[in-house]
Order: structure tokens, then C-alpha cells, then sequence
């Protein structure tokens, strides 16, 4: 209902998860592989994610066949982890699309390498707040922005009601960090690398 009001503003997410609780152990259960498969195979979904997902949990069985469903309906994967599953992701297979939640929860140094070898790895910036203080950029992250100025991009983390509360508040202080980036980057960061890639995931079903 939501999305037939704003399909030009929503993006259709499938989170692997029948309910909160489960995202510490959403991998273990295979019955989650029929709830994707029913959803996905009908079409509408630009990613599988927002998941939790780490180290060797990226190699059990429910996961391979996750990394294989964004193969098949041509997804992206939105994966809340560390480095070391996003690069069992790519090793499953190279031709994967990933959005790195909240960028690792890595700092600058360890991103660049992520960004620098895997081409199609994005990464967003929510639930972050090193990387702008007193309405600027922090400067090596402003460095890394600037490296690689289509992969990244804001994000909100509303995944819980109460949060919406925030949303202005963090709009402002995000805005006020972007403006102090050169214009074009800041945009890139803004929307326009989002978009980017929701079109690219809606798009290429077609
Ligand atoms: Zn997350």
C-alpha cells in the first residue's frame, strides 16, 4: 500500500527475517529459503537486506543459497558485517552487487581496501557519526569519499519506529557535513549514488 503511494520514492527491500528477534540466527533456518524464493521470485525487489551476517556464517548453506537468489532475480545484497563475509559474498560470486551496511562499522583505513578490490561494493552511512562533526566532513573520510565519490551514500537506519523521531535532526546534521564537500560530491553522496543503484537493481529486470 505504502509503496503504490510513493514507487517513485521506495525502494522494495526483502529482509531475510520472519521477525526481529531473528537476526542472530536467521541463517540457521532453511525455511527461510522457501520465504525468500516466494517473495522473490515475483518480482519487485531491488536487494535482499538489510541482513546480519558474519564471518564463516557467510558460508553455511541458508546464506550460499541467499548469495544465489541475487544471482538469480538479479539483487542486490545489503549486508550488515564485518569485511570478512562481504569478501565470501564476492568469492561466491564475483559478479555480486553489495551495499555495506553503516560502511563495516570500519574506520577509513580498513574501507579503503574493501572499496578498492571488490568494484561493485557500496557503502552507506548509517547509524555513523564520525565522519561529520561540527557541520563538517571529517578529513580522512573526506579523502575516502573523494576516492571513491560513486560508492558511497547516506542512510537513516529507521528500522525501528522510535527512530523516526530522529529523522530531521539527522537530516540536518547530514546536511550540514555535506556542505562542506565540494558540491558534486556532496550530491553523489546525498542521492545521487542511491539512486544509482535502485535503478540499477529495478531496472535490469526488465
Ligand atoms: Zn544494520
Amino acid at each position: 500500500m505504502h509503496y503504490a503511494a510513493a514507487s517513485n520514492l521506495i525502494v522494495p527491500v526483502l529482509r531475510p527475517y520472519r521477525k526481529r528477534g531473528k537476526l542472530g540466527i536467521w541463517f540457521r533456518d532453511p525455511t527461510v529459503i522457501e520465504l525468500l524464493e516466494s517473495r522473490l521470485k515475483n518480482g519487485g525487489y531491488a536487494e535482499i537486506g538489510e541482513f546480519h551476517i558474519f564471518a564463516e556464517d557467510a558460508d553455511r548453506e541458508v546464506f550460499h543459497k541467499v548469495v544465489q537468489f541475487a544471482k538469480k532475480y538479479k539483487v542486490f545484497l545489503h549486508a550488515h558485517s564485518d569485511a570478512d563475509p562481504v569478501d565470501r559474498i564476492f568469492k561466491q560470486w564475483p559478479g555480486a552487487t553489495v551495499l555495506w551496511a553503516h560502511s563495516g562499522f570500519a574506520e577509513p583505513d580498513p574501507i579503503f581496501p574493501m572499496l578498492a578490490k571488490h568494484k561493485c561494493l557500496w557503502s552507506d552511512l548509517a547509524f555513523r557519526s564520525s565522519h561529520g562533526a561540527g557541520g563538517k566532513a571529517d578529513a580522512e573520510w573526506a579523502q575516502l569519499f573523494a576516492e571513491f565519490s560513486d560508492r558511497f551514500m547516506i542512510g537513516t537506519d529507521t528500522y525501528t519506529p522510535e527512530r523516526w523521531y530522529f529523522v530531521e535532526d539527522h537530516a540536518s546534521w547530514i546536511r550540514a557535513w555535506l556542505k562542506s564537500l565540494p558540491r558534486d560530491l556532496a550530491e553523489r553522496i546525498d542521492w545521487k549514488n542511491a539512486t544509482t543503484l535502485a535503478n540499477w537493481a529495478l531496472q535490469i529486470k526488465d
